[in-house]
């Protein structure tokens, strides 16, 4: 809880409260210890022994919070049906708060000491190769789009039967239709997407540079706008709001211009760089934007007007709830509004030299082969661990590029064209980026890069946040179903 705590800000945690701890089972098991202490305080004012027992009062309190910890863990275990708990990875332990506690600190700790470690990779950045080849590039503008859980396979653009997508389907794009999210973490995500190192390296994502810093070493621009992290005008290094992202010495080392608010749609969002700053004539670029896509809860995500899928438009197969088929109409419904938010920023790049990706962080469930809504991280069950990882990191993954970028880079566009059905997971990323804006860098591996006809397929590990442990996607989920 004190990790989540460090790694969110207060809409994020609002949401969180109003999702899961406020479910009808976690306020009956609230109710229930309610009335136990309720009792216990009455049989304690009934002996009127209440000014006696003052003095041992800490006592009592820390033998009371025992008990109760270990009745909570044994209530747990026996009001979650076998599926909750194997998704969230209960155990009589784990659900035990004395535990959890230790088990915070002990990551909050961890967080904090990875967070000094970039630092000093940061400061220790040398790069003496890191050169623009290719062409002559001084007006090029890179595009990095990363989207909030995106289930691939509610998008029509992979052949879902809603259109979801109808806008990004009149676009000229390359679609790949093999990409893994490297975890279902949004700030676990983020750490490994902006770092050189990658799972199957075994360099852990803090020992190598983050790649905005390599493009400023570059002589690029690089802006950060994120509808999810951004900067407090009276922030401090460290702050609640972004993890390692807002600390001043890694900001400003890797970003010239960050946002300082967001709001609450995507589009307002986006429109508001793009009216306060947009891109500067003759410079290279770098525009990093993070969305709140389709981030739990997802009716928060949208405005009325994109209300176009309802309960009536499903077909019920699995004995669902009304309740539960608006779930999965109101995610489909942000999918819509994302469509039209990625839509309005091609538009608005179509006259430059160009390149766009779009990825989500990772993906989601809602109620596609069980009753689930949001993260889940059974990733090692026998039952079903292949359709938790499919549902949970299967990611859209699109590139586009503006007419003027594929005059330039016509063999580059071929290369991008060629290589849709490459297997690749998120963590190697950078090398993509790097690829398209051509920089060569001591850090640039041409085998990691998704469009490089260099590129070698490897293991593909996601990584689960609550245990850490790396998974290998290909043994479990290879020619299984999805749903
Ligand atoms: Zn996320």
């Amino acid at each position: 809880m004190l990790l989540l705590l460090s790694e969110t800000n207060s809409s994020e945690s609002a949401e969180f409260i109003a999702e899961y701890l406020m479910s009808i089972k976690t306020l009956k098991v609230l109710g229930l210890f309610s009335g136990c202490m309720c009792v216990a305080l009455l049989v304690a004012l009934c002996t009127k022994h209440v000014a006696r027992i003052i003095p041992k009062l800490s006592s009592i309190c820390g033998s009371i919070l025992i008990i109760v910890s270990l009745l909570r863990s044994a209530f747990l275990l026996h009001y979650f049906d076998s599926a909750y708990l194997d998704n969230y990875k209960y155990s009589f332990l784990t659900s035990c708060p004395i535990f959890t506690l230790i088990n915070s600190l002990w990551q909050y700790d961890s967080l904090q000491n990875e967070a000094l470690q970039l630092v000093d990779t940061i400061n220790n950045y040398e790069d003496s190769e890191v050169i623009i080849t290719g062409v002559e590039e001084n007006d090029l503008k890179i595009i990095l789009v990363v989207g909030e859980s995106f289930n691939k396979y509610h998008s029509s653009l992979y052949g879902y039967s809603m259109e979801t997508n109808p806008l990004l389907k009149q676009q000229k794009l390359a679609v790949f239709t093999n990409v893994i999210s490297c975890s279902n973490s949004t700030s676990q995500v983020l750490k490994n997407l902006l770092s050189l190192s990658s799972f199957d390296s075994g360099a852990a994502w803090f020992e190598r540079p983050l790649f905005p810093q390599i493009f400023r070493n570059a002589g690029f621009k690089v802006t950060f706008w994120s509808n999810q992290f951004y900067t407090k005008t009276n922030g401090n290094a460290w702050d609640n709001e972004g993890s390692f992202i807002n600390d001043d010495r890694v900001s400003a080392s890797c970003f010239d211009l960050r946002n300082v608010k967001g709001s609450r749609y995507d589009l307002e969002f986006v429109n508001d760089f793009f009216s306060s700053y947009g891109f500067e004539e003759g410079k290279n670029e770098l525009l990093m934007i993070q969305l709140m896509g389709s981030h739990i809860d997802r009716r928060e995500r949208f405005p009325d007007d994109f209300c176009k899928f309802s309960i009536n438009n499903y077909q019920n197969n699995h004995q669902w709830t009304d309740r539960q088929i608006q779930q999965i109409a109101d995610n489909d419904n942000s999918i819509l509004y994302n469509d039209y938010v990625l839509n309005e920023i091609i538009d608005k790049i179509k006259e430059e030299s160009a390149v766009l990706i779009y990825l989500s962080d990772h993906g989601d469930e809602t109620h596609e082969f069980r009753d689930c809504v949001g993260r889940a991280f059974d990733f090692d069950s026998a039952e079903w661990g292949d359709k938790v990882l499919h549902n949970q990191v299967d990611i859209p993954f699109v590139i586009y590029v503006t007419e003027s970028y594929e005059k330039t880079h016509s063999q580059k566009v071929k290369c991008i064209n060629d290589s849709v059905d490459n297997a690749f997971v998120t963590d190697d990323l950078p090398h993509v980026l790097l690829d398209l804006a051509s920089i060569q860098s001591l850090y640039f591996d041409p085998t990691r890069s998704l469009i490089n006809s260099e590129f070698v397929v490897r293991k593909r590990f996601v990584e689960n946040p609550q245990d850490f442990n790396l998974y290998d996607y290909d043994e479990i989920c290879s020619g299984k179903d999805v749903f």
